[in-house]
């Protein structure tokens, strides 16, 4: 892995013996115990047991926080072996450590969940050091030619960070072209991008905040008939209710700052790739094991790591994920239903409204996951999330005073969180990328996002309620149900 001969003593060699076999037995009891296991087990236990525990970790029932920088090892010969990475280790807190063990095993199961393959994960410090972190392999010089022009796809409806990394970072600063595409339901806008400067497709479901879908079956199948893999931004979503890679995709970005730590606990984020990916890079290590690779190499060298700390607080927001998910969607569902009669209201924009563009190949994928286990439900239930969007009537100046009138619901740029929150991505989370690159998001000026919280649906309906009304004053009599 590190590239050099590694001259094995016979010191090293029992450490590594030691290590097969206890790595045997954590194989067989993913595979034989908690892949078994319905999806909020994982999600509560993910790989920490009793044994683990009382081996190591005195009987503490709670993943501990590892706030040490490194590790210590018994003797040279167990050094040698770990930094050769011939052993598990965490040697060094940028590169690994146990908090960020237990955090990264829980993630790559949620979102494996059902996937008949394995998944791997590479926590990163946010959903923007995860999104760099997966695609940069991508993007180096294959040939040691300097010049070679070098391309990738990407959704136009994206998270206003993911615009400025691809349009700035990698377009303006490294010359690497991103082809945006308009239309990602329409797969010949996709297949008539691709040539052979391209190094993968990139595509967030649902989109923040325009909700933008695709059919990521097709687009996974197209990718892979080039070569390609296809990565998605799915953190909208959470696996509680999507799984991109149980539909052909090779990675998926999650910004675990979001619906991942509902409580609002600070910045985390991931990369869940399935293992032998499909890409064009010559790699063997990185088509293997992506996640693995980049933690180990690529991460390494450049620092984009998770706090141990952040690491444990997201892994607790994420046991009740599921039960989350499903309570907000199902809120979402009722204000976005309350919003549609309401006068001051120019149009609602969310995924579970029957009429919604997309609302049917959504339903193609959003499903509360085991909802035919769950004695609430016993059947498949589609769930559509928290995030919904509608335009006020009466323009920007109507948006504003509708925004500033709210008093329960919060005026954040933040999504995905147990309390209400609502923003103007115009003047916030897509401000920066101007009136064309707002245009190509599909982003109005009188647009308002909202993320339903967990507090009960009429509360957060008296609040918009009574906030529209400070605007409808003007332009119909108010349609009043709740206060
Ligand atoms: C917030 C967000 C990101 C960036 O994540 P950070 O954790 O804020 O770095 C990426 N994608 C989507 C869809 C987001 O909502």
């Amino acid at each position: 892995m590190s590239g050099d001969e590694v001259h094995i003593t016979p010191g090293m060699q029992r450490y590594i013996d030691k290590n097969n076999a206890y790595l045997a037995k954590r194989d067989k009891y993913i595979r034989e115990v908690v892949k078994q296991w319905k999806f909020d087990t994982i999600a509560v236990h993910g790989l920490y047991n009793v044994e683990d525990a009382i081996e190591d970790y005195q009987g503490a029932i709670i993943e501990p926080i590892f706030m040490s920088s490194s590790q210590a090892y018994r003797d040279s010969d167990e050094m040698a072996a770990a930094l050769a990475y011939l052993i598990p280790t965490w040697c060094y807190s940028r590169i690994a450590n146990p908090s960020t063990y237990y955090y990264e095993w829980t993630l790559a199961l949620l979102e494996g969940y059902g996937f008949d393959g394995e998944t791997g994960c590479c926590s990163t410090s946010s959903g923007m050091a995860a999104i760099m972190t997966s695609v940069q392999p991508f993007l180096i010089h294959r040939s040691h030619n300097k010049h070679e022009p070098r391309n990738f796809l990407a959704t136009a409806q994206c998270y206003g960070g993911t615009f400025q990394q691809f349009s700035i970072r990698l377009m303006e600063e490294r010359d690497i072209e991103c082809r945006w595409i308009q239309d990602p339901t329409n797969i010949d806008e996709w297949a008539s991008k691709i040539d052979k400067n391209t190094r993968f497709l990139y595509g967030e479901l649902p989109s923040n905040p325009a909700q933008g879908f695709f059919d990521i079956k097709a687009v996974a199948d197209l990718a892979h008939s080039h070569n390609l893999p296809l990565i998605c931004d799915s953190t909208v979503a959470s696996p509680a209710l999507l799984r991109p890679v149980c539909h052909g995709a090779d990675i998926v970005v999650q910004s675990a700052t979001k619906s991942l730590t509902t409580s609002g606990f600070g910045v985390a984020g991931a990369l869940i790739a399935r293992k032998n990916l499909v890409t064009s890079i010559e790699n063997n290590h990185l088509k293997a094991d992506f996640a693995a690779y980049v933690k180990y190499l690529p991460n390494r060298d450049t620092g984009p790591n998770l706090h141990p700390m952040q690491a444990i607080m997201t892994l607790n927001d994420m046991r009740t994920l599921r039960s989350k998910m499903d309570l907000m969607s199902r809120n979402t569902m009722k204000v976005a239903e309350w919003m549609q009669t309401h006068p001051a209201v120019e149009s609602v924009q969310y995924l579970g409204l029957p009429d919604h563009p997309l609302h049917e190949l959504a339903s193609k994928y959003m499903w509360l996951v085991d909802a035919e286990h769950d004695e609430l439900y016993g059947k498949p239930v589609n769930r559509y999330g928290h995030l919904m969007s509608f335009c006020v009537k009466g323009g920007a100046e109507s948006a504003r005073k509708f925004f500033d009138g709210l008093q329960r619901i919060w005026r954040a740029t933040d999504l995905g969180r147990i309390k209400s929150v609502a923003t103007i991505p115009a003047i916030s989370t897509h401000q920066q990328q101007g009136e064309a690159g707002r245009e190509l998001a599909g982003i109005p000026p009188n647009m308002v996002r909202l993320c339903v919280g967990a507090e009960h649906a009429d509360d957060v309906i008296g609040d918009l309620d009574q906030a529209l009304n400070k605007v409808s004053s003007k332009i119909a009599a108010p349609a009043t149900t709740a206060s």
